[in-house]
């Protein structure tokens, strides 16, 4: 059957991921439809009316954009974090929701490390920095992201811990790392980086009184979601806290009190990036993207459900 699939992508893919995602489709004899770059949710609620099937990034696909979508069988999401898919709404219209699960964990990854370095050499500004051979790095969450990172850092002789509720311990220790039991044991060690999702549970949930137990040059990476961390705990501690550092993929809306907080010290003590950048490569686009086109495929053709989402 011909099928339409949407690619709807406020945040672009590399061209050669795009053409890959076409390859995909038309040797199943789908007909690509590009949305790339809108400006308005507008536009995307006119393209969703005719289509089967959605290609997304980080957009939103909220009840309004689902209500337009009357054809839809199947949204995926090239990526990891799923937070902006409404799955209740996606259930209630029986529309399938995937993510692409590991598919950019590498880029994450690698970015975070090239945070922990600029970090650890003081931004290259002339000054002595430090080594992170020997150090210590615990992640709060251990699924495909946390895992990539635990390797690199096992490369660069670190020594990691995990805190993962749903992995069972022999299988945290079977990968190399010493299991933790709560998420405040995770903050004695002097690198905690985030790899769990923005969940109620998770949201806001790293805050003063954890920060605080942190060693000295204590450093929190959050290529998870900015909205993990509680905003106005953190902005206190970079202020009264000269030694901790703050790494994160993605500015906040308001950057003004962070760098107040720690002065000329902005992009050392505190790393932002400007857009969220952990899954930008041209490898990770390439995986998700493709990725994303052959669930969709394998979806219709042989119905297979392996990375829907459950609400
Ligand atoms: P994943 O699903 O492979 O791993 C998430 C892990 O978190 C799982 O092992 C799960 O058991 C664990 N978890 C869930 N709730 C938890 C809790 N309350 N306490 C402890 N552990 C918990 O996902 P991933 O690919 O590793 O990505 C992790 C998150 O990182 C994503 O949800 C996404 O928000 C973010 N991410 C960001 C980028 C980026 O570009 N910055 C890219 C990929 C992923």
């Amino acid at each position: 059957k011909a099928r339409t699939v949407l690619l709807a992508t406020e945040k672009a893919f590399a061209a050669g991921a795009v053409n890959k995602i076409e390859d995909v489709c038309k040797a199943a004899k789908y007909t690509l439809k590009r949305l790339e770059n809108y400006k308005s949710k507008d536009e995307l609620l006119a393209a969703v009316a005719d289509v089967d099937a959605m290609i997304i990034r980080s957009d939103i696909v909220d009840q309004a954009v689902l209500d337009k979508a009357s054809k839809m069988k199947i949204v995926v999401r090239a990526g990891a974090g799923y937070d902006n898919i409404d799955l209740k709404a996606c259930e209630a219209k029986s529309i399938t929701a995937m993510n692409t699960p590991g598919q950019n964990a590498n880029a994450v990854a690698e970015l975070v490390f090239g945070m922990m370095i600029v970090s650890a050499r003081n931004n290259f500004d002339g000054t002595s920095g430090f080594e992170l051979v020997n150090r210590e790095i615990a992640f709060y969450g251990f699924g495909a992201v946390a895992r990539a990172v635990h390797k690199l850092a096992q490369g660069f002789g670190m020594k990691s811990f995990a805190y993962d509720p749903y992995i069972p311990a022999d299988q945290i220790q079977a990968a190399g790392a010493t299991p933790v039991s709560s998420v405040a044991e995770l903050f004695d060690h002097q690198y905690v980086s985030l790899h769990v999702p923005l969940t109620n549970e998770t949201k806001d949930s790293i805050n003063k009184a954890l920060l605080g137990k942190m060693p000295k040059g204590g450093t929190l990476i959050n290529t998870a979601r900015t909205e993990v961390v509680h905003e106005a705990d953190m902005i206190e501690v970079l202020k009264t806290r000269p030694d901790f550092c703050y790494l994160c993929d993605v500015a906040p809306k308001d950057i003004e009190p962070y760098k107040a907080a720690v002065g000329d010290k902005y992009g050392t003590r505190l790393i932002f990036t400007k857009k969220k950048m952990g899954a930008q490569t041209a490898e990770a686009n390439d995986n998700a993207g493709v990725a994303a086109a052959n669930q969709i495929v394998g979806f219709f053709e042989k119905g297979e459900t392996r990375f829907s989402l459950k609400a």
